[in-house]
């Protein structure tokens, strides 16, 4: 997919730390503080654990990632590529890992919260994590389009192997170059150059 060919998409959906946001998350420190092994992913490991061990570290995730929102700064070119495609009258929404309550104090920290209708920011308790699709489907059947009119935009491998499952176009931001090219039908080093990418 070149640029020309994803300005005809109208429907637009972004993951947000790293993407929307500088990334912040220190997912080592994470892990260290809750005692999750390095190699296990963070959410899948405390979906396994019983759930009186996991309430107090979900409980310290929330806080830990609240304060994370309250300080988010936004990517460079970001806030002026999602405003550009609001005001075309593109469907635009959010696809995380975070908590929603937590996207939408991102979104108000970098001034873009009125681009996003708040039943589509869907974050982990509405949707199964990335790299699974159900989210981007989710988001296709409210928009009553077919997941190939759907573009994810992210800066992780778990974006682009959640839009390739889903069959929505995959678009890979903040990298010098790209290191899953296989996965990515569209990438741009940042968000300011997929807007002129986009003309
Ligand atoms: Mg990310």
């Amino acid at each position: 997919m070149d640029g020309r060919e994803a300005a005809q998409l109208r429907h637009w959906v972004f993951d947000m730390d790293g993407t929307l946001t500088i990334a912040v998350h220190d997912f080592a420190a994470i892990r260290r503080a809750l005692d999750i092994p390095a190699q296990d992913d963070i959410l899948e490991f405390l979906a396994g654990l019983p759930a009186h061990e996991a309430a107090a570290r979900h409980a310290w995730l929330l806080a830990h990632e609240r304060e994370l929102a309250e300080a988010a700064r936004p990517a460079p070119g970001a806030p002026a590529l999602v405003r550009a495609l609001h005001e075309r009258g593109c469907r635009l929404g959010i696809l995380t890992r975070n908590a929603r309550s937590l996207a939408l104090v991102t979104l108000e920290a970098i001034g873009l919260l009125d681009c996003f209708a708040v039943d589509a920011i869907l974050g982990r308790d509405e949707a199964p994590p990335k790299p699974q699709p159900h989210g981007l489907l989710q988001l296709a059947e409210r928009w009553a389009v077919a997941p190939g009119e759907l573009a994810m935009v992210g800066d992780f491998v778990h974006d682009l192997s959640c839009a390739r499952a889903a069959g929505a176009r995959s678009v890979l931001v903040n990298h010098a170059a790209n290191p899953w090219p296989e996965l990515t039908d569209l990438f741009a080093r940042d968000c300011a150059e997929l807007q002129r990418l986009l003309g």
